[in-house]
């Protein structure tokens, strides 16, 4: 399934068209997908055993670029984010590859839509690809082997950060450096884990003003999605609508040579393969 949040109303994508959680189910299911989020399972019965009416005939193609789409989880109870996971990207920022997963957080308010539009904080403003996750199941300590059945689903991520807030001081300010208005965006909508079989063998690519800077895999990743879901809930509850940015690959801003950073009109294209694809515009602060 694909479920999308469209303004402020849960609703499946399907490739003859959208349907309305809550109307279509007379009300059995909420249209919050911050909460439907914890009941996916049964939504998913529900599907299969009723022939849900097509609410509206819009193809998923032009739904991601609606100015409607919100985040499909809009108050995340928490934000995980992973720094350095992959390979390459750690290589290209000339850091050792962690040893254990770094993780950090981007503020809950930073969270956006699919197609917002970002602010441009500092001369240092920078993209990253990342593959989010979205937690399903409440655990703790949770095995390896048994992480992805934590997961609702996945959804195509940016983790845009301010470079110089981000390394300012020591230690650094990662936290606060990721977490401008609109740093956040996710979608266009969440990929439950029945259409993704391997969440670490995917291509994941970005480009600024349609020049390709970022092709990578998520197999290259340092840590893999189920290594970094268990590890986190070693510490914290994984509750159902935390999200989790699991890094970038190689090909950021500060990586080229000379850095490229981005200002006010630059268009950033995220896309994962079998998730879809974000489009978000830099705006002057
Ligand atoms: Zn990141």
């Amino acid at each position: 399934m694909r479920l999308a949040n469209l303004n402020g109303r849960a609703t499946l994508v399907t490739d003859e068209g959208l349907i309305d959680v809550e109307k279509a189910s007379n009300g059995r299911f909420t249209s919050n997908t911050d909460v439907l989020v914890a009941q996916l399972e049964e939504l998913a019965s529900w599907v299969s055993e009723t022939s849900a009416q097509v609410t509206d005939s819009m193809a998923p193609a032009v739904l991601a670029r609606d100015p409607g789409l919100g985040p499909v989880i809009s108050h995340p109870g928490q934000v995980f984010a992973i720094g350095l996971n992959y390979r390459t990207h750690a290589l290209e920022m000339g850091l050792a590859n962690p040893t254990k997963p770094m993780v950090f957080t981007k503020f809950s308010s930073s969270v956006a839509g699919a197609n917002a539009t970002f602010v441009i904080p500092s001369p240092m403003t920078d993209w990253e690809s990342e593959l989010v996750v979205v937690i399903g199941k409440r655990g703790r300590n949770v095995n390896v082997d048994e992480a992805l059945g934590y997961v609702a689903g996945y959804c195509v991520g940016q983790d845009l950060s301010d470079r110089a807030l981000q390394m300012l001081g020591t230690p650094a300010q990662f936290s606060l450096g990721k977490s401008y208005e609109n740093f956040a965006p996710i979608g266009p909508w969440l990929t439950t884990t029945d259409e993704i079989t391997d969440p670490n063998a995917l291509e994941i690519t970005c480009s600024v003003n349609g020049v390709l800077f970022q092709d990578s895999n998520t197999s290259d990743m340092v840590f893999s999605v189920r290594e970094l879901v268990s590890y986190v809930s070693s510490v914290c509850e994984i509750r159902p609508g935390d999200i989790m940015f699991t890094g970038s690959p190689h090909g950021v801003g500060q990586g080229q040579d000379p850095p490229v950073f981005l200002k006010p009109g630059d268009v950033i294209e995220t896309a994962i393969e079998g998730l879809g694809s974000l489009r978000n515009v830099g705006r002057a602060r």
